[in-house]
């Protein structure tokens, strides 16, 4: 099942090329904070027969004619795992810009802003930095179903909800990562939810970007460091993990910069793909960005 966001928080399921839109039929928040699809996470046992057959009377739109969202507007957390594919630790070695040596396995992750989540309709819009490179990095995201803390990998699929693309964009520099990472829209998401159900084997995805036409990253979920279930079970051994929690996986080599007018494609296999267009933006801009080594 994939899982759309639309119209401000509107939640639907994705019937061939139409939304059908449920927020009304499960009683799903609407306003702010947008917190509808977690809601549908969280209750989705109770909920998962109205999303296969859903009521008559749900409103029904063509795809088309929609603007899509980001699935997940206001998550309690957005993990990240780094240096999680060896060829692009590699990569960053050799252009001297690694922040740590060790590999995620033995580094752990760190945490980006929820406000910099934006969807498959939405520009990327660079922040006003002359001088510094800001790059792309292709990420499986996975969605947190159940919620849990102190999670045995064994036991760990069982808290995934679904899977989405994922943007991991940064201003490559030696400032503190949270910071580079956590601009406004640096953090595409979507373009929906696909559920668990729709991916049978989450340790052999193929995932790759293209910008402008030309690939640049291309992985298989095979080739992490460190596995999904293993993400699952680090990350909550630290704190709880609760429904709609993002978990961006890491990416694999061939990161650059993005220049305004750059058309990102980001596809993933059984997971869905999104095409985002790179704008530049005139906010951005301070001090801290331009301190003497
Ligand atoms: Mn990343």
């Amino acid at each position: 099942m994939q899982i759309a966001s639309f119209e401000g928080g509107r939640i639907g399921v994705i019937q061939d090329t139409f939304v059908v839109d449920v927020t009304d039929t499960l009683g799903l928040a609407g306003g702010w904070p947008p917190i509808g699809m977690l809601q549908l996470i969280a209750q989705y046992d109770r909920v998962q027969p109205l999303l296969v057959s859903p009521d008559e009377s749900c409103p029904k739109k063509r795809l088309a004619h929609i603007r899509l969202e980001t699935p997940l507007v206001w998550p309690n957390k957005i993990v990240a795992f780094p240096a999680n594919y060896r060829a692009h630790i590699d990569e960053m070695r050799n252009a001297g810009m690694l922040v740590s040596r060790r590999p995620a396995s033995g580094q752990g992750f760190f945490l980006k802003a929820n406000s910099s989540l934006s969807g498959p309709s939405d520009p990327i819009i660079l922040p006003n930095l002359s001088g510094r490179e800001i790059h792309h990095e292709c990420e499986l995201a996975v969605i947190i179903g159940a919620r849990g803390r102190s999670i045995d990998s064994a036991q760990a699929m069982r808290h995934v909800f679904g899977y989405a693309c994922l943007l991991d964009l940064v201003v490559r520099g030696k400032e503190e990562r949270v910071m580079r990472k956590s601009f406004d829209t640096f953090c595409p998401l979507g373009p929906y939810i696909t559920t668990v159900d729709e991916v049978p084997d989450p340790s052999d995805i193929d995932l790759h970007l293209t910008v402008n036409g030309e690939v640049r990253q291309r992985a298989n979920t095979r080739d992490l460091i460190v596995n999904i279930p293993e993400m699952i079970a680090m990350a909550s051994s630290v704190m709880t993990l609760f429904p709609g929690d993002i978990i961006a996986t890491g990416t694999p080599e061939g990161v650059g910069p993005l220049r305004e007018g750059d058309k990102l494609r980001i596809s993933i296999k059984g997971v869905g793909s999104m095409s985002l267009d790179v704008v530049q933006g005139k906010d951005g801009d301070h001090s801290v960005w331009r301190q003497p080594d």
